[in-house]
């Protein structure tokens, strides 16, 4: 076996609220965050397999967001493995295939984990994998259960209409680093950017630097925007990740379809206006009744996971009143009737 020459660099970011930094937007905070320089890199061969150290975690976690940065040649097949060490058994698990991102979820924690990469490539071209990112944190037992049930089956009563929504491609989003992981929505969580604040939205050009952020800064680090969608004061509705794909935006994230309100909805700062409050409604009962999730119990607030105040008591304050008007345009039972 051929020895790898690894320059490993630990970088814990330090979170910085200054007011140059603009674009933020209200993430988890993370009780444990790396980012990593791995520089593996594959060039005139067909086949490489990498694999990094073991990261020992600074507590039992039973949550993990783990993202790579890669540079694929355009014939290479790329895959991610990730494993992790049982707290309670101390055994390894085997290791769980991802392509670009991957999420851990686990009632039981883990207190360590280890990458491994395998290239394969048949033209021999040139894959650089850069950084890994890494955010965990310890949801507890109680959080993890009410996670792992499954929701009443619901029927809604009629299809409500797609509202108009700025596509990737018409607010010049940058394509995502790696393949999305597919997922079954189960939830809707609202949150708010809290910075931007309303005053600082500029339209499409507040949607890529918030972007820029969740890819770039070693604090996220993902593929992609973290976000399925995004409100702006205005009332525009934009897609971020397809909402069918697994996002990063609320722990554990499996199942769940992240909207976001540009704007700082804490008490004493921006107000939540009619147009938005309209346009999240409409984006609501479509996903509602496309996706069949019960407006009545399968809408969250981030703080309903999450020690932060994520979206903002204004927000937060107004989900039963956005429940019940959901309920109202689509209906529905949780019989779920069987069609002829
Ligand atoms: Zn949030």
């Amino acid at each position: 076996m051929k020895k790898w020459f690894i320059f490993v660099s630990l970088v814990f970011t330090v979170f910085s609220f200054s007011g140059i930094n603009l674009v933020f937007a209200d993430e988890d905070c993370n009780e444990y965050q790396i980012a990593v320089n791995l520089g593996f890199k594959l060039e005139n061969q067909a086949y490489g397999k990498f694999e990094t150290q073991v990261f020992e975690l600074p507590k039992p976690m039973d949550n993990l967001l783990i993202s790579i940065d890669v540079q694929k040649s355009p014939d290479s097949i790329f895959r991610s493995y990730a494993s992790f060490k049982d707290k309670q058994t101390g055994k390894w698990t085997s290791f769980q295939e991802f392509e670009g991102e991957f999420h851990f979820a686990n009632i039981h924690p883990v207190t360590a984990y280890q990458l491994l990469f395998i290239i394969r490539d048949p033209k021999k071209g040139t894959t650089l994998i850069r950084r890994f990112t890494a955010q965990g944190e310890n949801l507890g037992e109680e959080v993890m259960q009410k996670l792992s049930q499954k929701p009443v089956p619901y029927q809604p009563g009629n299809q409500w209409a797609k509202p108009t929504i700025v596509s990737r491609q018409e607010w010049g989003a940058r394509p995502p680093k790696s393949s999305y992981t597919p997922m079954v929505a189960d939830k809707i969580i609202v949150h708010h950017s809290w910075s931007p604040t309303q005053a600082q939205y500029k339209g499409a050009a507040t949607i890529r630097g918030i972007q820029n952020y969740h890819m770039d800064d070693p604090s996220t680090g993902w593929i992609d925007i973290g976000y399925h969608f995004l409100i702006g004061p205005d009332g525009v509705i934009y897609q971020g990740r397809p909402e069918t794909d697994l996002g990063a935006h609320c722990k554990p994230n499996t199942g769940m379809i992240g909207i976001c309100m540009i704007g700082d909805y804490d008490p004493g700062n921006d107000l939540v206006n009619d147009k938005m409050e309209k346009s999240l409604l409409d984006l609501l009962s479509w996903l509602s009744s496309t996706y069949k999730l019960d407006p009545r119990s399968t809408y969250y607030g981030h703080r309903n996971f999450s020690p932060k105040t994520c979206p903002g008591d204004l927000v937060y304050d107004r989900m039963d009143f956005y429940r019940s008007e959901v309920f109202k345009n689509i209906g529905g039972t949780n019989r779920v009737v069987d069609e002829d």
